[in-house]
């Protein structure tokens, strides 16, 4: 969706066929919901009950930042669209600062003469959140009876997720999101994203298997942790593009199969981890004011 933006700007002559070749896909697609339901189930005991089995009202949550997508909220669209990605080359070798969006939106406006919203601002949707949920956290373990508390707890829990699971989809790291620019115009391989997203539901790689086995983690530097991941994602770009070359995308292979697995399961760990991360630091959390 951001191309769009970006392509009526650039006043692009390839606009039409972009726009017709955008995909409602989304990764993990059908799977996406039951994947954070899976999840919840694997966080340890020591994890509020009502979260560890909230995997229903997880599971919708996780769906909402594309909702926030919709063409008729322009304000909230506008201010969502940068929080799916992070093109990583348009950093330039700079570090994103790991304080706040501000900080990083400066950056790239002001050092790099680009648009965040362009760039991608992934990193920071996720420590938002995940911040979020601690917060939530901390209420909960203050305040056990107020009805408000999991709600809210849930909901950030849920919107985290969405924005692991996009950390975790190579395409989602790389400027080349959806093919790749030829020297002479156009874009080779477009529709890979597309061909990406659907590979889960369409291969039959369910929630069982990719959270199996999967325990969380307390991480120690979130914000270095996540960073670290999402250039992990972004090595394995060349890789999607290797496998939808020889169309093991469309016609599963037994390697291209457990690249995407693979990928599945690095979503959900970094899921579990964050959760469960979030929970263990709003022990000590100071009071709110
Ligand atoms: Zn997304």
């Amino acid at each position: 969706m951001r191309r769009f933006a970006a392509l009526l700007l650039g006043g692009s002559a390839v606009l039409a066929g972009v726009v017709a070749g955008l995909a409602p896909a989304v990764w993990w697609s059908g799977g996406h919901e039951s994947i954070t339901e899976a999840a919840a189930a694997r966080l340890p005991d020591d994890v509020p009950a009502f979260f560890r089995r909230g995997g229903k009202l997880l599971a919708h949550f996780s769906g909402d930042p594309d909702r926030w997508k919709n063409r008729e909220a322009k304000f909230l669209r506008r201010a969502e669209e940068g929080n799916h990605f992070l093109d990583l080359e348009d950093l330039d070798g700079k570090e994103l600062p790991g304080t706040n969006r501000f900080d990083g939106q400066r950056l790239i406006y002001y050092k790099l003469k680009k648009d965040p919203s362009r760039v991608g601002l992934l990193p920071y949707a996720i420590l938002e959140n995940y911040e979020r949920l601690m917060v939530g956290f901390y209420d909960h373990r203050q305040t056990p009876n107020v009805e408000a508390v999991p709600m809210k707890c849930l909901v950030a829990g849920g919107v985290l997720a969405h924005y692991t699971a996009d950390a975790a989809m190579p395409l989602h790291t790389t400027r080349d999101y959806d093919g790749r620019p030829q020297p002479g115009g156009g874009f080779k391989q477009k529709g890979v994203h597309a061909r990406l997203d659907a590979f889960p539901e369409k291969n039959g790689i369910g929630p069982e298997e990719i959270t199996r086995g999967l325990e969380a983690k307390v991480i120690g530097d979130v914000w270095a942790h996540v960073m670290k991941f999402i250039a992990e994602s972004h090595a394995e770009v060349d890789k999607c593009y290797e496998l939808d070359a020889v169309k093991a995308f469309e016609n599963p292979t037994d390697e291209s199969r457990a690249f995407v697995l693979t990928r599945c399961r690095a979503g959900a760990q970094l899921t579990l981890d964050l959760w469960y991360t979030a929970w263990v630091r709003s022990e000590k959390l100071p009071p709110h004011w």
